[in-house]
C-alpha cells in the first residue's frame, strides 16, 4: 500500500483514536503523514482563548509526533487534495466530523480528493456514540434527553483503543508550524495536550469523582472535571472517560456518564436540526419579544463585563473573563439573567460565550443557551426564570465564589454578599443592581403569554 495521509481536527491525540488506527494500518509498511489544516474560515469565529487552546495543543502533538505534523494554512477543500497528490497517497483517514460546517467541507473534500483517484475514510467520531444513531424505534430522532439517555446508555459504546505502536511518520517537509499563540495576558487558561487531559482526568478519578453528584453545583468548590476543554479538541475521548468510569462504580460515576450524555445529545439534536445553531427550535418561543437599541446596549455590555451589580451573576461573568471558563451551574443564572431580566436574544449571549470559552463548542452551548431560553429541547411546560439571588444562596452558601470574582465584594463576609444593597453601608465601588429582578420576571412572564396566546 502507498502512504496514507491521516488529517488531524478535532482529535489532537494518539490514544483511543481509531481513525488513526484505520490509517496506519491502511499504510502497513508505508508512511503516515499527520496532516492539520488551520482553516481560516473556523478560525476567524474562534475568540482568542480557544485559539490560543488550539495552538498550544497543536504545539504538544507535534512534540508527540517527533516534529512530524504537518501544518498548512488555507482552505481544506484544496490543501488537503495537495498534500495527498504530494506524497502519493491513495487514502486519506479522519473521524467524521458532524457539526454543520464540518459535514459540507468534509463532503467537499471528499469530492475533490475522488477526482484526484483517492478516497476519504471515516472513522469513529468525536462522540461516545455518533450522532444520527441513536434513535426511536419509527426511525425518528428524540427530542428530549432523558428517553435518548435511556436509548443511549442501551446502545453503549466501542471499548478505547490504544495509541498505534512503531508508526512511520512521513517527514512534515514545508510545515508552516503551529502559529504563534494569542497574547492574552489577563487570560489564565488551562495546560493543553493529551498528556494534560489524562492528568486532569486522572486527578478527577483519583477524588473529586467520590463528591461530584453533589458538589457539581457548588462554584465555590472544585467540584467538576475540567475536561471539556479536552473533550473540545479531542485530546481525550469520551469512551476513554467512560471506560475509565466503569470502573468507578458510585452516584459520582453514574452523574458524569449522564453529562457525556448531554454532550452527545445536543450534538445529536445538531445533527438532525442544522438550523437550531442559531436559529430557536421552538420557533413560538423564538419569536418572544427582546429589546434592542441603546439602552438594550449599555445593558449587555454591563452583562458580559460583570457590573449587573448581581453578584453571582458578575462573579460568573468576571470568572468567564479571566479564565475563559465558567462553572455550569453559573453559566445557567448568567445566561438566565440575559434573556429573562434583560431581554435581551439567546443568540446574543451564545455568541459571546463563544468568543470567550475556550471550551466552547457550537453544539453544547447553543443549545444550552435554547435550554435557558426555553426555545429548545427542554419539556419543562412552565417558564423557568433564575432568581440570582437565591441561586447564590443556595449553590454559593457562604458567598466565596463571589468574593474570589468580585473584588468589590471581598470585606463583605458570608451569603450577605449575594445582596449587598441590604447593607447598612453598601460596598464602594460595587453597581446597584440594574433591573429589579421581580419586575423583569413578570415582564418574561408577560412576553411568554403573548407567544402563547
Ligand atoms: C449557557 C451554557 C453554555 C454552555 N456552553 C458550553 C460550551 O460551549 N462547551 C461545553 O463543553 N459545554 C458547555 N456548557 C455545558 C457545561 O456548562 C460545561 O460542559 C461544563 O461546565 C464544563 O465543565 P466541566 O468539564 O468541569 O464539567 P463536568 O461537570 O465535569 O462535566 C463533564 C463533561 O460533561 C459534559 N457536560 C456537562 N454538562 C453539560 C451540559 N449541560 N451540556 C453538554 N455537555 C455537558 C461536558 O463535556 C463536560 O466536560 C454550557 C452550559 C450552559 C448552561
Amino acid at each position: 500500500m502507498p502512504n496514507t495521509v491521516f488529517w488531524f481536527r478535532r482529535d489532537l491525540r494518539l490514544t483511543d483514536n481509531p481513525a488513526l488506527l484505520a490509517a496506519v494500518s491502511a499504510a502497513a509498511d508505508d508512511g503516515v503523514l499527520a496532516l492539520f489544516v488551520l482553516d481560516p474560515m473556523p478560525l476567524r469565529a474562534a475568540g482568542g482563548p480557544r485559539v490560543s487552546h488550539l495552538v498550544r495543543s497543536l504545539r504538544a502533538l507535534d512534540e508527540s509526533l517527533g516534529g512530524a505534523l504537518l501544518i498548512r494554512y488555507g482552505d481544506p477543500v484544496e490543501e488537503v487534495p495537495r498534500v495527498a497528490a504530494a506524497i502519493g497517497a491513495e487514502e486519506v483517514h479522519i473521524a467524521a466530523d458532524y457539526g454543520p460546517y464540518g459535514r459540507g467541507r468534509d463532503q467537499q473534500v471528499e469530492k475533490a480528493l475522488t477526482g484526484h483517484g483517492v478516497t476519504l475514510h471515516r472513522t469513529g467520531s468525536p462522540y461516545a456514540v455518533a450522532p444520527g444513531r441513536v434513535r426511536k424505534s419509527d426511525d425518528s430522532p428524540y427530542r428530549v434527553f432523558t428517553p435518548y439517555s435511556k436509548a443511549w446508555a442501551a446502545h453503549g459504546w466501542r471499548a478505547p483503543v490504544a495509541a498505534p505502536r512503531a508508526v512511520s511518520w512521513l517527514p512534515a517537509h514545508d510545515s508552516a508550524g503551529p502559529p504563534s499563540v494569542p497574547d492574552l495576558p489577563d487570560v489564565d487558561l488551562p495546560d493543553a495536550g493529551e498528556d494534560a487531559a489524562r492528568e486532569r482526568l486522572s486527578a478527577f478519578l483519583d477524588g473529586p469523582i467520590r463528591d461530584y453528584a453533589t458538589e457539581r453545583n457548588r462554584p465555590d468548590r472544585e467540584g467538576t472535571s475540567g475536561l471539556s476543554v479536552h473533550l473540545k479538541y479531542g485530546e481525550l475521548h469520551p469512551r476513554t472517560i467512560l471506560a475509565e468510569l466503569a470502573r468507578h462504580r458510585g452516584v459520582g460515576a453514574d452523574t458524569l456518564r449522564n453529562e457525556l450524555c448531554w454532550r452527545d445529545f445536543y450534538a445529536d439534536v445538531l445533527f438532525h436540526r442544522p438550523e437550531s445553531l442559531w436559529e430557536s427550535l421552538d420557533a413560538r418561543v423564538g419569536g418572544i419579544r427582546t429589546d434592542s437599541g441603546p439602552r438594550a446596549d449599555e445593558r449587555f455590555t454591563a452583562w458580559a463585563s460583570g457590573h449587573t451589580g448581581y453578584p453571582i451573576v458578575d462573579a460568573g461573568m468576571r470568572q468567564l473573563r479571566a479564565i475563559g471558563w465558567m462553572h455550569n451551574r453559573v453559566r445557567m443564572i448568567t445566561a438566565s439573567f440575559l434573556v429573562k431580566d434583560l431581554h435581551l436574544p439567546w443568540q446574543r449571549g451564545a455568541a459571546y460565550f463563544l468568543d470567550r470559552l475556550v471550551d466552547g463548542d457550537y453544539a453544547s452551548n447553543n443549545h444550552n443557551w435554547q435550554w435557558v431560553a426555553g426555545t429548545g429541547t427542554d419539556a419543562a411546560p412552565y417558564v423557568r426564570v433564575f432568581n440570582p439571588v437565591t441561586q447564590g444562596k443556595k449553590f454559593d452558601p457562604d458567598g466565596a465564589y463571589v468574593r474570589r470574582w468580585v473584588p468589590e465584594l471581598a470585606g463583605v463576609g458570608g451569603g450577605a454578599v449575594h445582596e449587598p444593597w441590604t447593607l447598612p453601608k453598601p460596598p464602594d465601588g460595587y453597581p446597584k443592581p440594574i433591573v429589579d429582578h421581580a419586575a423583569e420576571r413578570r415582564e418574561t412572564l408577560a412576553r411568554f403569554d403573548e407567544v402563547r396566546a
